[in-house]
């Protein structure tokens, strides 16, 4: 029998994106795709729209052109009166978003609630699950994440680390279709980046699917499937680790990888 040729679900689809703020155009037309499992890594020069494209993916930036597809759902977006661009479909962006985890770069935890009280809260709120059910949720992930003995301090208690291991069992407490990390350890004492990168790599393993912008190379040639390098607003060159990052054909890859060299 012959298999249909068709029939890859893509967990992502990103099309054609263009952002520009004022007259800066960050990013000049984005697209790439990840299926289910994939980790795609997504590295470039600060200051190259990373972080812009990731907020794309869930309209926290909404894009002045191009879609974004997460499973079945398509996110669009379209021009107010006065100019501004919004999320064509709210009620499908809230939607959408609650199957999108994130991570960013400062924690981004509540730091008037405790640690177990940060994780229960997008289940409570948005799933409307009980909080007895959101609370052992909870501890099981901040076990996950070697954290079960901090559930009930403030994160002003915790290392930089400890916050972003917490930060990551918030965002996997929604059971996320897909987590978006945005350099996840760039905040970070040196000290504890490895605690991070540890449960960012047990993902992986575990099949999660995973957009992860970084400027761990290292652990980018390790952990993901897929990689791509952004260049003045543009994907310059994507491919496999080992053809990104061993074998860069642009001269600005190659530039951009000399330090590890
Ligand atoms: P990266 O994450 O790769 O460092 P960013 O996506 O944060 O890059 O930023 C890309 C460019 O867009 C930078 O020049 C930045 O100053 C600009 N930029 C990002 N967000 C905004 C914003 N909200 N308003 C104006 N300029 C922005
Ligand atoms: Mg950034």
């Amino acid at each position: 029998m012959t298999a249909p040729t068709d029939t890859t679900t893509y967990a992502v689809q990103v099309h054609n994106i263009h952002k520009a703020f004022a007259d800066h155009k960050v990013l000049k037309g984005i697209s790439f795709q990840a299926q289910q499992g994939d980790v795609l890594s997504i590295i470039g020069a600060s200051g190259s729209g990373k972080s812009t494209l990731l907020r794309c993916i869930n309209h926290l930036v909404v894009p002045d052109q191009g879609d974004v597809h997460i499973g079945n759902d398509i996110l669009r977006s379209h021009a107010k009166r006065d100019g501004t661009m919004v999320s064509s479909d709210p009620k499908l962006l809230e939607h959408v978003r609650a199957r999108l985890g994130m991570v960013f770069q400062n924690f981004n935890l509540w730091s008037h609630r405790t640690v177990v009280q940060n994780v229960i809260e997008g289940p409570i709120q948005v799933k409307r699950v009980t909080k007895a059910e959101a609370t052992a949720y909870a501890l099981h992930l901040l076990d996950k994440v070697g954290l079960a003995h901090k559930a009930d301090a403030y994160p002003s208690e915790l290392s930089g680390g400890q916050q972003q291991r917490v930060a990551i069992a918030r965002a996997l407490a929604m059971d996320p279709e897909v987590m978006l990390f945005d350099e996840p350890t760039s905040a970070l004492d040196p000290e504890m980046v490895g605690e991070v990168l540890r449960v960012i790599r047990q993902l992986a393993e575990e099949g999660r699917t995973m957009i992860l912008v970084t400027h761990e190379m290292q652990f980018a040639r390790e952990v993901s499937n897929h990689a791509i390098f952004m260049h003045n607003g543009l994907c310059e060159e994507s491919g496999t680790p080992a053809e990104v990052f061993d074998h860069p054909t642009s001269t600005r890859l190659q530039q951009f990888l000399q330090p590890l060299a």
